[in-house]
Parts: C-alpha cells; structure tokens; sequence
C-alpha cells in the first residue's frame, strides 16, 4: 500500500477488509502479478505513476474470478489484466485480491499457467505491440537487422526473444556487458553497448538497421532514429533513459522513416487478445524461464529501486502464495 502524508511517500505491506476494496463487477483471488519498471517508480517515489493516494500498485495481474456481475465471468475462471490504470488510479495487482471492471479482464491464454502469464506481463505485452506495429511499417525478417534497447529488462528481453522466435537478425544494446552470454541465449545475434547510440549531432546517421524497438527515450532513441533505413519503422514505448527527444525531421522527410509511439495502458480489447494469442503461440517456455525470477510479496518494495537503478535482469514475478 502506497501512502502519501504531507511530501512523504510511503510503500508497505499492510492487512486490508476486502470490504474497501475498490468498485468493480468482478473480483479476483490474484495468483500472481509482476514488478515492471512503471510499478519500481510507484513503490519507490509514488508520483507521478500514482495519481490517488492510498493506491494499491501493480499494474498486472494474473488470478482466479472469486465473484462477478459480469455475465463474461463466471467464479474460477482464470483471467488476466494489464493496463487501464491499475496501480495508477485503481488499486491494482500486487495484492492478493483485486476487484475491478470486467471490462479490463481477459481469459488467461490456454497452455500458458497463471505464473507464466504474468512472466510475461505487461513487458512482453508491450514487446508484441512494439513488434505488431513494426510489421504494420512492412518489415519482415528479410527487411534486415532489428535493434531493441534496454535489452537487460522487461519490454527489451522479451523483444528480442520473440524477434528471434520469428527470424529476425536482432541487434540489443546493453548497458551491461555481464549480459551478453544471456542476451545471446535470448537470440540477439549482435550486442552493442549503450555508447553505440551516443549522440553525434548529425541528423542522419549511417544506416544500420531496417527497424527498430526502444524502451529508454532521449538521444539513444534519436540516434536509433536517425539510424534506420529508407522506410524503416521504430516503436517507441519507454522513457528509462529520458522523457526528451532531441531529434531533427530528417530522418522522416528524407528517409521515411516512420516513429510509431507504443502505450499498452488504453490498448483496445481486440489489439489485446491479438497480442495475448501471438504470445501464446510464439513465446519459448524455456526462454522465458531462463528471464524469470519470482520474490514474495513483502520483496517487492526491496526490488523496486534495484529495478531503477537497472540492476535487475530480465522480469520479476510475484507470487501471493
Ligand atoms: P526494466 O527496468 O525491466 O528495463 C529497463 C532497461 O533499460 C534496463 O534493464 C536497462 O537495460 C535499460 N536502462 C535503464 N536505465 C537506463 C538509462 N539511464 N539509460 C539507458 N538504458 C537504461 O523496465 P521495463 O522493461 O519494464 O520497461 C522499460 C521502459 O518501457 C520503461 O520506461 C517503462 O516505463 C516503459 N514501458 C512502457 C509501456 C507502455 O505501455 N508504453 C509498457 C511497459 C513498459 P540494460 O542494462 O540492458 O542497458
């Protein structure tokens, strides 16, 4: 529970009466939830991800419907939920029971378990939309080399994992050299470091790849912009390393580049279970094993600065076990 008196914030453990649960048709025995980049900045700073006090965080969730009004859900179906302000305006996720729309809740994939689905999460969600909205740009393995940055975390990971699942040359920049044997194992065929997309002040850049994903902003996204070949698409879903964009127009009026942005929050339903299907489908359960580590609950206010700080690999699951 994330609680603000005066300028402090703070994130504990706390016994809540199901009774001052928030409204909501349906409500969930949550198994299992995850600790994404977005929820490290809840628990560690509150805002600006937590705009009510006292919020409950966690942006994701995987459980069991204990009851609902909603005629989709019946009791014990096995649901998921990432987005739509979860940990944001509503309390969310990490929690052992949540009630919320039925609206914001999708069947679990078949063939994938509760744990699985929530390994996967909101960073492997956001990797699909990032790779759905490259193929909407035209790009196909045989286009050429994809780059993903933050390629030690959550959204980067699972990037590259599914790129490689599907063919695709993968190029990842790490800011961790510690990280290529296991980036290599992902599927990244190149690995680069942070400095390769150090700003130059040159509009344009040598081409070097036909498309790119990035989770961290600012000049690492502008170089990688002006970096992609004639027509090439770049998604946008992250601010790890900035909000700011120091970019020229060149690279979309002289080489049609496209900068598709990416938010997995306010995704519409039908985008959601195309993406869900795909990963259900496409996901490696070995792959995605080796990127998992699973904490208790109590750990998850622990974790949160060693996320930001960047010192955490791959996706963290929390179990309410
Ligand atoms: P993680 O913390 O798991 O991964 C972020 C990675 O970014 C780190 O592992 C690190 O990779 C790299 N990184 C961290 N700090 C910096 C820095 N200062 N400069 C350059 N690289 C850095 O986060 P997630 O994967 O969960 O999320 C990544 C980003 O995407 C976040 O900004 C998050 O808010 C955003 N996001 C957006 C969504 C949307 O709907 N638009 C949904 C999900 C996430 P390495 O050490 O390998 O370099």
């Amino acid at each position: 529970m994330i609680s603000r008196t005066d300028d402090a914030v703070t994130t504990r453990v706390e016994q809540v009466d199901p009774a001052s649960l928030p409204e909501g048709d349906v409500t969930v025995a949550v198994d299992h939830s995850s600790l994404n980049y977005k929820d490290a900045l809840a628990i560690t700073r509150g805002a600006p991800v937590v705009r009510r006090f006292p919020m409950v965080p966690g942006i994701d969730l995987a459980g069991r419907v204990i009851e609902s009004e909603d005629p989709l859900y019946r009791a014990g179906d096995r649901v998921l939920a990432t987005g739509w302000g979860l940990g944001e305006t509503h309390w969310g996720g990490l929690s052992r029971m949540a009630r919320l729309s039925g609206r914001w809740l999708l069947p679990q994939p078949a063939g994938l378990s509760s744990r699985q689905v929530m390994g996967i999460g909101t960073a492997g969600f956001t990797a699909m939309l990032c790779i759905m909205s490259l193929e909407e740009g035209g790009l196909t393995p045989a286009s050429g080399p994809v780059i993903i940055t933050g390629s030690g975390g959550g959204v980067g990971g699972m990037a590259i994992m599914l790129l490689a699942q599907l063919g695709y040359q993968v190029t990842a920049v790490t800011g961790r050299p510690q990280l290529h044997a296991y980036l290599t194992r992902l599927g990244a065929s190149e690995i680069v470091p942070r400095e390769a997309l150090a700003p130059t002040g040159r509009p344009l850049e040598k081409i070097r790849w036909a498309g790119g994903i990035d989770v961290v902003g600012g000049d690492t996204l502008a170089t990688m912009c002006a970096s992609i070949q004639y027509g090439g698409t770049v998604a946008a879903c992250g601010l790890a390393e900035s909000m700011a964009l120091p970019l020229t127009v060149a690279p979309f009026i002289l080489r049609n580049v496209r900068l598709q942005g990416v938010d997995s929050v306010m995704c519409p339903r039908p985008r959601r279970m195309a993406a869900w299907a795909r990963l259900a489908r496409d996901i490696d359960h070995t792959l995605l094993e080796s990127m998992l580590h699973d904490a208790p609950l109590a750990d998850a206010i622990t974790i949160a600065p060693r996320i930001l700080a960047g010192h955490v690999r791959g996706r963290t699951v929390i179990s309410m076990a």
